[in-house]
């Protein structure tokens, strides 16, 4: 049995609006490098999202840039996390409980986990890849009865790095299997050392009742994705997100065109399927 369907998602809304105004509500710290904002809207708020969809998110007077929506479809606010790599990225992760950002969206595709109900979803994240990630572990988790195992795998450069791990137990308790290693370790690390593929030998996975979810470094999720589809996952339901530099978000500008797919309507979510001979084209 291979799961219910191999649709990637939901394409977005098409055509340009202007950002909406959302305030920041409150600003956590999750590693040395990246912040998660609770954003509440101003006046309109955006489309409701599917968890695997991303917002283009404005810092006023600096810039523009895509950023995954990491909370759940229906929370009350707009959750996003933001690692700082750059200087929009960096005004984004210095805002203030009360500052104002300028917010487009929802825009892409989404990991459509629900296509795993009775059979297994298993996550697969790499870094800040779980960002993306996380509102559809979220959701999975709320409706756990659907599915067989709910397992998720996390790898991270060194234990300061790993992100949202403060949630780790309360998903475990929920009933989701939560693996975590990491590249290298110092101090009172007791967990496994290794890339995160080394975790896959440890899961239980029956590859034909397996929706597996992947997200991290283009590296990692080539790596990955061809591990899981040689343990017998069909392509089709090995699903990954790829991410290209975006500016309208819409189809238009053609910046995130990779090979025949616009990424920010046909993606970011793909099936390996199509993604496979993607993972190989570099950025310029
Ligand atoms: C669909 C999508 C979802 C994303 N979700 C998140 C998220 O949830 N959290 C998050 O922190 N970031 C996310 N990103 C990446 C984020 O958009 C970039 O980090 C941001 O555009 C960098 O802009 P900057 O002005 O801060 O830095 P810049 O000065 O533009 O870039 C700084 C460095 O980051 C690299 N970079 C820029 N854009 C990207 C990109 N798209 N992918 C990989 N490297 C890039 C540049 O090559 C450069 O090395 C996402 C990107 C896409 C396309």
């Amino acid at each position: 049995m291979t799961v219910q369907a191999s649709r990637a998602g939901s394409a977005g809304p098409v055509g340009y609006a202007g950002p909406a105004r959302y305030h920041v509500v409150a600003r956590q710290r999750e590693t040395h490098d990246t912040v998660t904002l609770a954003l509440r809207p101003v006046d309109e708020p955006i489309a409701a999202h599917r968890p695997g969809q991303f917002t283009m998110l404005y810092a006023l007077g600096v810039g523009e840039v895509p950023i995954s929506i990491s909370g759940p479809p229906d929370g009350p606010d707009l959750i996003q996390t933001i690692r700082s790599v750059g200087a929009v990225s960096r005004a984004l992760c210095a805002a203030e409980p009360g500052q104002v950002l300028g917010v487009r969206g929802p825009f892409g595709t989404d990991w459509g986990a629900q296509d795993a109900a009775g059979a297994s979803l298993l996550v697969v994240a790499g870094g800040i890849g779980l960002a993306p990630l996380r509102g559809a572990v979220l959701e999975a988790m709320a409706a756990r009865e659907r599915y067989r195992r709910i397992t998720v795998l996390v790898g991270s450069r060194s234990p300061e790095e790993i992100v949202f791990g403060e949630e780790f137990d309360a998903w475990r308790e929920a009933g989701v299997d939560v693996q975590v290693t990491v590249d290298r370790a110092a101090g009172d690390w007791r967990g496994n050392v290794g890339v995160v593929t080394q975790l896959l030998d440890r899961a239980e996975i029956n590859p034909m009742a397996t929706l597996a979810l992947v997200c991290g470094p283009e590296i990692m999720m080539r790596l990955t994705a061809r591990d899981l589809h040689a343990r017998g996952i069909p392509a089709r339901d090995i699903r990954v997100s790829l991410e290209r530099n975006m500016r309208c978000g819409v189809a238009e500008c053609g910046h995130c065109q990779l090979g025949p797919l616009l990424l920010c309507r046909d993606g970011p979510v793909v099936d390996y399927e199509r993604a496979a001979p993607l993972l190989t084209i570099r950025e310029l």
